[in-house]
């Protein structure tokens, strides 16, 4: 590799939350794209678009006319949501997972995570978003929503715990924060869920429920 290959470059997301975006919205990207000759383009795994390659000074430039495009999440939220198209656009869907997912990135918390928790909500047993693998996962079946805390897909995977079942919207939100709640008060040191449930367990996380 040449000393100009290895030239430190800079990337930009846009905030596509959940992969989702209106046809004006890719237009007004594509533009910017162009006008910067941006050197690559990428579909991330988190459902997000990437712009590669930039120097420092592009990168200024196009966060400035991106602005808009910055991703929405809670103050003290969650790092991402994933979810798939769901009841409304697939037909395996039970469970209407962007709706859902737009309420888990509208979640908010006292202070800062203390690591990423990347959620993952599939509207069906097929789990396209890999719940199983995410700090937070939630699949439907046609009695509800089965909720998984504690999966990683990095470098040491981990498959979460089903912590519990046939849960309705209402019910596996409060429960989300209330693992999270646990996780943010009993992990230190400061680690990924995955990390925090191998330590702590399943059963006493559940016991914490009914303190
Ligand atoms: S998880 Fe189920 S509902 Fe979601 S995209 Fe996959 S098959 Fe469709």
């Amino acid at each position: 590799m040449d000393s100009e290959t290895l030239q430190k470059t800079y990337a930009i997301v846009p905030g596509l939350n959940m992969g989702l975006f209106a046809p004006q919205d890719l237009e007004t990207i594509l533009q910017v794209i162009n006008k910067y000759d941006v050197p690559a383009t990428k579909i991330t795994s988190a459902q997000r678009l990437a712009l590669l390659g930039m120097t420092e000074e592009e990168l200024a430039a196009l966060q400035t006319e991106l602005k808009g495009y910055t991703r929405k999440t809670a103050v003290n939220g969650v790092h991402y949501v994933q979810a798939c198209p769901g009841l409304k656009w697939c037909k395996y869907g039970v469970g209407e997972s962007l709706t859902l997912g737009k309420k888990l990135e509208e979640l908010s918390f006292a202070e800062p995570l203390k690591a990423k928790v990347k959620v993952g909500v599939s509207g069906c047993r097929m789990c396209c978003t890999e719940p199983y693998l995410r700090d937070v996962g939630i699949f439907a079946t046609k009695k509800g929503w089965t909720l998984i805390f504690g999966g990683n897909g990095g470098g040491r995977p981990r498959i979460g715990d089903i912590i519990a079942k046939n849960l309705s919207d209402e019910e596996v939100l409060a429960l989300v924060k209330k693992c999270l709640s646990v996780y943010q008060e009993n992990n230190k040191p400061p680690s990924r869920t995955a990390r925090f449930m191998e330590r702590f367990g399943v059963d006493a996380l559940k016991a914490k429920f009914l303190e």
